[in-house]
């Protein structure tokens, strides 16, 4: 799945490879996936993008913006999934959910695996959007520092209250952490994914915020997780710490066997030694 770093990976390639080219068709499977989230029609798809060029693609969280010469917006996020660039002469996959077609014939093809989203908004659509119109701050923002992230911790409401796995994955808090990188961010913090929000101390608090950062900026330095491709097709660098490959094999800190727990919709990838559940 899509995380910040693999967004801001595609992100960048789109804005390198496909800024500036006009937009000549565009198409979306009728088989598709269930949890492949449309906002209109295809004719609506077509008018919006037929024409129009691509002049900037931001990552941001789980999401990606790519910004049209018309002020509108086409969002991919949310995506367990590919998003591959397939030059004029290159060969499709053999799934494509969606493909968007440039005049000098190269395309941009998404492929859903279980969920993702593909929509083209205004910016007032882009604002109102329930996941992408309420992200909260980004790791890799400036006024990421601990000061504020501490501020998110207390003032989420119900959020506030919730285990910290919850609270990380939320876009809402801090944007573009899924269940992936949470494993790693957790593991450097020494926290359980099982710790509630209110029993963190001011000592763990700090932990935890570097650790995100670190997490995120190393693996955005190199291209996203080696389990995840990028717009070319090419796996990343980042060699999560603990992930499926972990399980039962002794944990780098302490030699304790790291454990899978099934927790909240996802597994987890814990040492029972270093990350107590408290
Ligand atoms: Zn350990």
């Amino acid at each position: 799945m899509f995380e910040l770093p693999e967004v801001v990976t595609v992100a960048r390639q789109m804005h390198d490879r496909l800024r500036g080219e006009p937009i000549v068709s565009v198409d979306v499977a009728d088989e598709r996936p269930r949890f492949m989230f449309l906002n209109d029609d295809l004719g609506a798809y077509k008018s919006r993008l037929v024409g129009r060029k691509i002049v900037e693609v931001i990552g941001r969280g789980k999401w990606i913006r790519a910004m049209l010469d018309s002020g509108s917006i086409l969002l991919l996020g949310e995506m367990f999934g590919r998003i591959l660039y397939v030059p004029p002469d290159g060969e499709l996959p053999k799934k494509v959910h969606a493909q968007v077609t440039f005049a000098d014939g190269g395309r941009l093809v998404v492929t859903i695996q279980a969920w993702g989203g593909f929509q083209v908004l205004t910016p007032d659509e882009l604002a109102a959007h329930p996941y992408a119109g309420t992200q909260g701050v980004s790791a890799i923002d400036k006024a990421f520092t601990a000061e504020r992230f501490d501020g998110v911790l207390d003032g989420s409401g119900e959020w506030s209250r919730k285990p910290i796995k919850a609270f990380l994955v939320h876009e809402g808090n801090v944007c573009g952490i899924g269940n992936g990188y949470l494993q790693d961010i957790l593991f450097r913090a020494k926290l359980s994914p099982k710790r509630k929000v209110p029993d963190i101390a001011r000592d763990e608090r700090d932990r935890l915020h570097a650790a995100i950062v670190e997490t995120m900026t190393e693996a955005i330095d190199k291209g996203g997780r080696d389990t995840e491709k990028d717009l070319f097709g090419e796996p990343g660098g980042y060699v999560p710490i603990l992930d499926r490959r972990a399980k039962d094999q002794p944990c780098p800190d302490c030699g304790t066997p790291i454990e899978k727990i099934a927790y909240l919709g996802g597994s987890c990838y814990v040492c029972p030694n270093c990350q107590p559940a408290g």
